[in-house]
C-alpha cells in the first residue's frame, strides 16, 4: 500500500466523524496518541507488537489531520527525494550544533 492509497482509505473509513470532530479536536485525539507511542517507546522491555500499534494510531491519526487540512501526504513527504530539504545530502551533511537536520523546511 502506497501512502496515497493509505490516505484514500483512512478518508474513507473516518473522514465523516473526523469532520464533524473538526480539526483541533482530531488534533487533540493525535497528541493523546503520540503520548502513547512515547509510553511504549519508555517500556522495559520494549514489545515490538504494541509499538508498531502504537505507530499505526500515530500515523492514522496524522493522515486524518492531513485529509481534514487537504494535504495530499505523498506529495509533501516528496520533499525529502532529493535528500534533507536543507543541505540536499543523503545522509543529511547539516551539522547538529548549528541548528540544521530539524526536518523543516528550508527558509524563504
Ligand atoms: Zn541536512
Amino acid at each position: 500500500m502506497t501512502v496515497q492509497e493509505f490516505q484514500k482509505l483512512i478518508e474513507q473509513i473516518y473522514f465523516d466523524q473526523d469532520s464533524a470532530r473538526g480539526v483541533e479536536g482530531t488534533f487533540v485525539w493525535f497528541a493523546e496518541e503520540v503520548g502513547e507511542l512515547a509510553k511504549e517507546i519508555r517500556r522495559n522491555p520494549r514489545q515490538t507488537q504494541r509499538l508498531q500499534e502504537e505507530f499505526a494510531d500515530v500515523f492514522a491519526w496524522l493522515t486524518t489531520l492531513a485529509n481534514l487540512l487537504g494535504i495530499d501526504l505523498q506529495e509533501a513527504a516528496a520533499i525529502y527525494a532529493s535528500g534533507c530539504p536543507k543541505c540536499q545530502s543523503t545522509p543529511c551533511a547539516c551539522e547538529l550544533s548549528t541548528g540544521g537536520n530539524e526536518r523543516d523546511l528550508p527558509g524563504p
